[in-house]
């Protein structure tokens, strides 16, 4: 008798993904990098296909999936908009999983899983003026005061800030200890002594958006520690693969959608009396993508099943997320090239994938800090 090979969940979930993202993201890509707003209906649409708990457990909520399925979703929804694949991995990963691992039942019922539901969002504060690369500069500190912590400081940089209802903030409570002395923070929007700055101006991924968060005398209750007492670093480096391989991936959605607009314009678009694909040296762009993706595909796809296994795949994370970023720059760089002069307007959906790339080289670690991570894990410090 035949056997019915049933899809795998992998399967399922590309194919779930890449469905919503062809017919409910793409239509509307353009119209909401234009409206540089962060798009609450597209958030909440997301929310009813059970994005946001994909990798939480279903005691919370969630699916029960893994960093593969996690890494699956995120890459068909950057193929879309990374704006959007930008802000759902926000509150499927950094938003919410400190509060997931450290935070109390209290507040599970109340914040992780609305969240989850899409009825509340979340955010991911680490970034300060003078302590991005180097978070061992991070100035804004947590003071003890009986049952209550007492935040002063500022951050900036941080996505969704005005629109998020929750934040996750890291703050030092012992200076001396510098790396040691940092802990994860619970804070909610509305606590006095927090102000959100208005949104910032930027290139790319304008359907998110980012300010600046400053604090004074903010008071919150003891149990808003989110971790034990200087575990904060160690906390963020348990997770810190996972972080890489999803920028990977959602690297690989943004660099497919330029390869998929590239390709198709190659075999349309004329001059010389012929399809410019028929061109040598279009076609050797054309190779460069394919093989630049594939290859990303492998790395990160493999990273992520090491992750899945338990493995601590710091490195090949790192090689991951940097190769992918770099891929997606230069699939959108060719993309603009075979595009000609059509990809300079606002027409075509190329300067998008051209302007939003480069989000894509800072978070999770630049390159050029994740080119030293590699050489250290390799032995080269
Ligand atoms: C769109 C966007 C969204 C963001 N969202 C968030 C958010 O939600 N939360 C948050 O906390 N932050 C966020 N950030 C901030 C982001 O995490 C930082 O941009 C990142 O940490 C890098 O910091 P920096 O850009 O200030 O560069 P810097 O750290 O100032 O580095 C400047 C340059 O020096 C290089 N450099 C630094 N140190 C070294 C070294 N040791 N060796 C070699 N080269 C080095 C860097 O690679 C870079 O080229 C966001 C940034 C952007 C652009």
């Amino acid at each position: 008798m035949n056997k019915v090979a049933l899809p795998t969940p992998e399967q399922l979930v590309r194919k779930t993904f890449a469905r919503f993202t062809d017919e409910e993201i793409i239509p509307k890509a353009r119209e909401m990098d234009e409206a540089e707003e962060f798009p609450r209906w597209m958030f909440e649409k997301i929310a009813r296909t059970g994005a946001y708990g994909i990798r939480y457990p279903r005691s919370v909520g969630g699916a029960g999936g893994t960093t593969t399925q996690f890494c699956i979703m995120v890459e068909e929804i950057a193929r879309g908009s990374m704006s959007v694949a930008a802000f759902t991995a926000m509150q499927c990963l950094m938003g919410t999983n400190f509060i997931f691992e450290y935070g109390t039942p209290e507040h599970h019922e109340r914040l992780l899983k609305p969240a989850i539901r899409g009825e509340k969002v979340a955010c991911f504060a680490l970034t300060e003026a003078d302590a991005a690369t180097d978070l061992g500069g991070v100035k804004t500190t947590a003071v003890r005061d009986g049952d209550n912590w007492v935040i002063n400081g500022s951050k900036t940089w941080i996505t969704n800030a005005p629109v998020a209802d929750f934040f996750t903030v890291l703050c030092q409570t012992d200076k001396t200890k510098g790396l040691k002395g940092l802990n994860f923070f619970l804070i909610e929007r509305g606590t006095p002594g927090l102000y959100i700055s208005k949104k910032f101006d930027k290139l790319g991924t304008r359907a998110t958006e980012i300010s600046e968060l400053a604090f004074t005398d903010v008071r919150i209750p003891f149990e808003n520690r989110l971790g034990k007492e200087g575990q904060g670093v160690g906390n963020l480096m348990r997770i810190l693969a996972v972080i890489r391989t999803m920028t990977a991936a959602l690297s690989i959605g943004l660099a497919r959608a330029a390869f998929d607009h590239s390709k198709r314009y190659a075999m349309e678009r004329t001059q010389f009396k012929q399809r410019i694909g028929s061109f040598q040296l279009i076609q050797q762009k054309i190779a460069n993508m394919a093989t630049d993706i594939w290859a990303a595909e492998l790395m990160t796809y493999k990273t992520a099943e090491m992750i899945d296994q338990g493995q601590r795949a710091l490195k090949e994370a790192s090689m991951s997320k940097y190769f992918a970023s770099e891929v997606a720059c230069r699939c959108a760089d060719e993309a603009t090239r075979i595009f000609g002069a059509y990809s300079y307007s606002m027409e075509y959906d190329v300067q998008r994938f051209y302007r939003d790339c480069r989000f894509l080289l800072f978070g999770g670690g630049t390159s050029e800090i994740l080119q030293t991570i590699i050489s250290r894990e390799c032995g080269v410090f």
